[in-house]
């Protein structure tokens, strides 16, 4: 395997030493091959808010593959499952499922394009939306708005229609609807941007998305692949009180397997094959193991509504890596939303990708390893998030805090 792994951040390039190799898991504790138990703070980058290995949706997972593992026809889980994600998320009209959150956006966006008759699509630096060729974007010399390939590999005629705007920004987006609003299909945005760390969105920058692209008859996507169900019982939308014509999900909604979804207003997703003219399948979609695992998931959510008490405790371990901080003449920022934080070493909040750049990523680094050391696993980059999941007890906090409390102190 290319670098020992199956996708790049597992190789530990970012923090050094040697990569962590998994045995098993169960609720917050991550077993290595070595026989060392973890805090994990990574949880899979997000699916595993219940926590590892949990037994409703092992059994429902069992359950699922005793009948077969797939049919590529469709099953009565796959509607209970559009169901729950419609009644969860009302915007989300029409849904259908996909196999990744790549392949979520990568739809979302062949869609916007084929519903408005429109090329460009409007992102920002520092979301991410997964792998899809024409998101694999960076901000562009010259002139405002252009977007040049972040990958090799991606021809810059595919990114020629990805337009790039600075996250927490009106100027930026201004400028770039200005000069392309006839042209413009979509914005699409991480609502609450966690993929370089974690960025909140400044209070009423999301209804000014909303605008914006009402007005250029542009479609508004929310990515809402790390928020769906991660904040409430439903997307940001509902905290935000924004609606998105678009809207995609992973992660949380496949329960630790292989899932994705892109849902909206019925006029738009009818235009998806086989309605309408605008492209899409997958061999593996709605597959049933799948949906099984997560709708386990979204009813085990529905019934325990465990996201104001993982805020709850979130934020006391936030509020405790602060004051440790403090009392060490650390300057850190630690930007939290549920059960989602992040650690940046700066002396100024973090609002855009250029404040990220800026940050004391070395210390990421220190601290990452000086929590491994320790027995805590954080994901192993200065720009990924952390997260707890309904595992993350007070126990189990307690212990971590005091392994963040003598980390902070070795730093
Ligand atoms: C993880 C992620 C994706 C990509 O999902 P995959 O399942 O890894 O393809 C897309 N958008 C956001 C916001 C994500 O966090």
């Amino acid at each position: 395997m290319p670098g020992g792994v199956n996708s790049p951040v597992r190789a530990f390039k970012a923090v050094g030493g040697n990569p962590i190799f998994a045995r098993r898991a169960s609720g917050a504790i991550l077993e290595t091959t070595d026989g060392r138990q973890l805090i994990d703070f990574c949880m899979s980058f997000g699916p595993s808010i219940l926590g590892h290995a949990q037994p409703e949706i092992s059994d429902a997972v069992a359950r699922a593959v005793r009948d077969g593992a797939t049919f590529a026809v469709t099953t009565q889980a796959e509607i209970e499952m559009a169901e729950a994600i419609r009644e969860a998320i009302p915007s989300m009209e029409r849904v259908r499922l996909v196999s990744s959150g790549t392949e979520a956006v990568m739809t979302a966006v062949r869609l916007a394009r084929g519903f408005t008759g429109r090329k460009k699509i409007l992102k920002f630096t520092g979301c991410y939306h997964g792998h899809a060729d024409a998101m694999l974007v960076k901000a562009g010399s010259g002139v405002a708005g252009l977007a040049s390939a972040s990958s090799a590999g991606v021809p810059e005629a595919v990114v020629a229609d990805t337009l790039v705007a600075k996250y927490n920004s009106r100027d930026a987006v201004l400028a770039a609807v200005k000069e392309h609003a006839h042209d413009l299909a979509a914005i699409i945005v991480e609502p609450v941007a966690a993929n370089v760390g974690l960025m909140l969105p400044d209070p009423g920058y999301l209804e000014f998305l909303r605008k914006v692209a009402t007005s250029a008859k542009a479609l508004l996507i929310f990515d809402e692949v790390i928020t769906g169900f991660r904040l409430c019982y439903g997307g940001y939308q509902h905290i935000c009180k924004v609606t998105p014509d678009l809207t995609t999900l992973g992660k949380i909604i496949g329960g630790g397997l292989p899932i994705g979804a892109v849902g909206g207003r019925a006029e738009i997703m009818e235009r998806l094959a086989p309605l309408g003219d605008v492209y899409q399948a997958g061999t593996l979609s709605g597959n049933p193991v799948s949906v099984a695992a997560g709708l386990a998931q979204l009813r085990a959510l529905e019934r325990l509504d465990p996201f104001s008490a993982m805020e709850e405790r979130t934020s006391e371990l936030v509020q405790l890596i602060a004051q440790v901080a403090k009392d060490h003449g650390l300057h850190v920022q630690i930007p939290h939303i549920g059960s989602i934080f992040s650690v940046f070493f700066s002396d100024k909040p973090v609002r855009d990708f250029d404040d990220v750049m800026t940050t004391k990523k070395e210390y990421y680094i220190l601290l990452f390893q000086k929590l491994l050391e320790r027995g805590v696993y954080l994901p192993p980059s200065p720009f990924e998030v952390c997260f707890t999941s309904l595992a993350h007890d007070a126990n189990i906090l307690r212990r971590a805090g005091m392994a963040w409390s003598e980390a902070i102190r070795a730093l």
